[in-house]
């Protein structure tokens, strides 16, 4: 496809802050591409007598790269606004025992709930790490992917798995029974037949990489999605890198979300923290991204991620909803870490918004310092979710930035919508003003995704009321059961003695 859009403005990090965008700019894209971006004088010539050419009249809006969510969890669009309260590891117990089991035609729906959220909302690209309540087949990946596909969304999707919980190992030691409950029996097989499962695991990850990586002109792309730092043994991430590479795939993990996971973590590796542990191991690296990385603090682990070019994901809105922590983001940014942005699934968010969240992460850092530079500026903000965002989805120069030679993943925000009026300056308008409600094209791979506030790839609204339809069918949605309100009671006192415990230096 071939399109122009005509005398828009134009982020841009070159033009005076008091503004941050150029006037009247145009966008030529050829293909998956753009072709040409500048002057509109300019690019009219350019543009001349090109046959089949569409226009986006661009007149009053600002055009920016498509923002990226680099952490979320579609399946957990069922879950929206249903649990408050809890931190994580009581909040684990209560989904484990809640969630029930995905179809994969419910992946479907809720893959593709998450890219309308996300493309209506002005994100082009988003790294999904995928959980399943249940085994793995090749049909729930199957079907998750085609979602995307038809979507129109740039989109990684990275599956869950795990080979050892050193969570309950610490529960074993501080004599907590965390084994017999609904998230022990999901985790705590003995380790031979855990391996068994994670070779099968592999095998399928396996095919579904051969068939999906790089598909719909490079949007769609598959990744390895290992679960947690305290759920795998290093043998489980070499084997998961080197699938992965194979593939020209990354590996996305979480990380220390909470002090009681750097606690289990560092009693299972002689004290180390998970960032030592992960380096000395070499399993770190630019093709590694780390969603939450809250209790990363030594300069030594800093180093260990600026060094490797591993990258953190920021979820500002699940830290603050479970009460997590807030990573160290300054830091970070200070010691040349690249730092991406996530919305994190539905069930600790509440939603897929990530104007939401780059305000949050531009925001909620303040309180930790009342020394104003040490704070996050609008633009640090804006770039972790374009630039970071990039290179999250090993997309680094391709994405995030609007330049001729680019692919073409470009947001239109109304500048006469009540959110985005006055125009001041576009960075600042960016983080902090909500331009989510401004959406009113979206291109992505060089394709017309979103127009004039619209999804025109799928039928959003037949979609919207399938997935609404299916929700009954889950067990949260009805009287929890005794089993899982007692063992989310074991689980607190688990979490009450580990707290304790790191609040006395443990
Ligand atoms: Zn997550």
């Amino acid at each position: 496809m071939k399109l122009l859009i005509e005398h828009c403005d134009l982020l841009d990090p070159r033009a005076p802050r008091t503004r941050s965008a150029r006037a009247d700019q145009s966008i030529l894209v050829d293909g998956m591409r753009i072709t040409a971006i500048g002057d509109a004088a300019d690019i009219a010539m350019q543009a001349q007598n090109q046959p089949g050419l569409q226009v986006i009249d661009g007149r009053h809006h600002l055009a920016i790269p498509g923002l990226i969510s680099a952490h979320t969890h579609s399946p957990e669009n069922f879950l929206r606004g249903a649990v408050e309260r809890d931190p994580l590891e009581p909040w684990l117990v209560w989904l484990y025992g809640t969630c029930g089991q995905h179809t994969a035609r419910d992946h479907y729906l809720a893959a593709a709930m998450s890219a309308i959220e996300m493309l209506l909302s002005g994100c082009t690209g988003s790294l999904d790490h995928l959980w399943h309540g249940g085994p793995w087949s090749y049909d729930i990946l199957d079907s998750t992917m085609q979602a995307y596909r038809d979507s129109g969304i740039r989109a990684t999707v990275a599956p869950m798995f795990d080979d050892h919980d050193y969570v309950l190992d610490a529960g074993d030691a501080l004599g907590h029974d965390l084994r017999a409950s609904v998230y022990g029996i999901a985790h705590g097989a003995d380790d031979a037949a855990r391996r068994a499962v994670l070779l099968d695991n592999l095998d399928i990850f396996d095919d579904w990489m051969t068939d999906w990586q790089g598909e719909a002109n490079g949007r769609l792309q598959t990744f390895l999605g290992p679960g947690a730092g305290q759920l795998v043994t290093a043998e489980c991430l070499r084997m998961t890198l080197d699938l992965a590479r194979k593939h020209g795939a990354g590996m996305h993990m979480h990380c220390v979300e909470t002090r009681v996971q750097d606690y289990c973590i560092r009693r299972a590796h002689e004290g180390r923290t998970v960032i030592q542990w992960m380096y000395d191991e070499g399993v770190l690296g630019p093709d590694v991204t780390l969603p939450h990385s809250v209790w990363i603090r030594s300069e030594a682990d800093l180093d260990h991620l600026a060094k490797t070019g591993a990258i953190p994901v920021h979820n500002p809105a699940a830290n603050l909803k479970l009460g997590s922590g807030l990573m160290a983001l300054r830091e970070m940014l200070d010691h040349g870490i690249t730092v991406a942005i996530g919305v994190d699934g539905a069930c600790s968010n509440d939603n897929q918004n990530m104007f939401e969240s780059v305000k949050l992460a531009a925001l909620a850092h303040n309180l930790k310092s009342y020394d104003p530079k040490t704070w996050i500026s609008a633009k640090e903000a804006v770039d972790a979710a374009t630039v970071g965002g990039a290179a999250a989805m090993l997309l680094k120069g391709e994405v995030g930035v609007l330049q001729a030679g680019k692919l073409a993943d470009i947001v239109l925000l109304d500048e006469h919508s009540p959110v985005l009026s006055p125009m001041n300056d576009a960075y600042n308008m960016l983080a902090y003003c909500g331009g989510s409600a401004a959406v009113k094209h979206v291109i992505v791979n060089g394709e017309h995704v979103v127009k004039d506030g619209r999804i025109i790839t799928f039928d959003a609204a037949a979609i919207a009321q399938e997935f609404r339809e299916r929700v009954d069918h889950f067990p949260f949605r009805h009287e929890i059961d005794d089993r899982t309100k007692k063992d989310v009671k074991i689980c607190y006192a688990f979490w009450w003695d580990v707290m304790n415990r790191v609040s006395n230096g443990e």
